[in-house]
């Protein structure tokens, strides 16, 4: 079980709290030596809809038809739609915003099945991911809302390392800065395994599984 960890509030709202814990775990793809946990983010509904609301705040004269919610975000999605579609919410109020997420086909590619497309077609989309570290899983998502003929309207991160995707600035409520002291490193270049000490556990999308 994972017990030792610090805190981080985010910057605009410090109802938002992002825990990190710190260790030596493995990715698809690295090994890093802190965890940030989204869990309670994003299933935690009073935080999911603070998340929410910092998300809205940029999106007051965008118009959204649709938010695409990847990697587990679909209860802050809700809020979002919810939110952008209320009363008085200046451009977007009284709209009918659905929140989709697409599948993953055998290719790795993101894939909508027919009855979604609508949603997407000729739409103002914006996605919602937790985490954007290189911006491959969002070049992935964006090829995805272009080859249904979608227009990406915004992109909101829960954590991004770059501010920007394609000339779209990435809204984001965690920002590299708020979590300097993250390391990742290729597997056969990695000094705590150099020096002997075991992988706690594995990191995926969906959160971490102890080994
Ligand atoms: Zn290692």
């Amino acid at each position: 079980m994972l017990t030792h960890y610090v805190t981080v509030p985010a910057k605009g709202n410090r109802r938002i709290k992002l825990n990190i814990y710190p260790g030596h775990y493995a990715t698809s793809h690295a090994h890093v030596d802190n965890y940030f946990s989204m869990t309670e983010m994003r299933t935690d509904c009073v935080m999911a809809e603070e998340a929410a609301s910092e998300f809205v705040k940029q999106f007051r004269y965008t118009p959204v038809d649709t938010v695409i919610s990847l990697e587990y975000t679909q209860i802050i999605g809700a809020f979002v739609a919810k939110e952008l579609s209320s009363p008085g919410r200046d451009i977007n109020s009284g709209a009918d915003i659905h929140v989709v997420t697409p599948q993953i086909n055998s290719n790795n590619q993101l894939m909508f099945p027919s009855d979604m497309q609508p949603y997407v077609t000729d739409k103002n989309v914006l996605l919602i991911l937790s985490t954007v570290s290189t911006g491959r899983s969002l070049a992935r998502a964006a090829e995805c809302v272009r080859y249904y003929g979608g227009k990406l309207a915004g992109i909101c991160a829960i954590f991004s390392a770059i501010d920007e995707s394609g000339g779209i600035p990435i809204q984001a409520i965690f920002h590299r800065s708020d979590l300097a002291s993250y390391n990742s490193w290729r597997s056969d270049e990695c000094p705590m395994c150099k020096a002997g000490r075991k992988i706690d556990g594995l990191v995926t999308t969906g959160g971490y599984t102890e080994i």
